[in-house]
């Protein structure tokens, strides 16, 4: 597999070179990180894993400005992101890494795969006990003072 990069994939730091056969990304994505600093040395170690960096052909950044028109994401979406989107677009058997809604939105419609790096996942449910400040003794929700010591109950998060 022939993973396409975006910005926000390199930024996200979880990507690693272990994951894909060739990883790939534009000339205009590189632009948009400055030299130095943390979102520098992300891009680099990438770079360094040996990251490729291809200008997609004009017919392919035609197709996706095409698809982004349709779509209607053409306004939300960057030089890089078409570019990139292009690149995805241009090498065959390639997934584009992206967290990008439009950019996902326009993958989808000229048929490039994709996959996006920071899943959202399932929100970690959070747990509510109900604890004595004095004595620590637990007690039922919405009990204000501890029926033991008289002490302020306090809501704690539990897990
Ligand atoms: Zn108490």
């Amino acid at each position: 597999m022939i993973a396409v990069l975006d910005t926000s994939a390199i930024l996200s730091g979880k990507f690693h070179s272990g994951m894909a056969d060739r990883v790939v990304t534009s000339p205009s994505v590189i632009n948009e990180f400055s030299e130095g600093g943390h979102s520098w040395r992300l891009m680099q170690y990438l770079r360094d894993a040996g990251m490729e960096v291809i200008a997609p052909p004009e017919s392919a950044i035609e197709e996706v400005l095409k698809a982004a028109r349709v779509t209607g994401d053409i306004e939300n979406l960057s030089e890089a992101d078409i570019e990139v989107l292009a690149v995805a677009f241009h090498l065959k058997g390639s997934k584009l890494f992206t967290d990008d809604y439009a950019m996902q939105n326009v993958a989808s419609h000229i048929g490039i795969d994709y996959e996006s790096i920071l899943q959202e996942g399932i929100k970690k449910k959070l747990y509510w006990k109900y604890r004595c400040s004095s004595c620590g003794r637990f007690a039922e929700p919405g009990t204000e003072i501890c029926p033991v010591c008289g002490g302020k109950i306090k809501r704690v998060r539990w897990k």
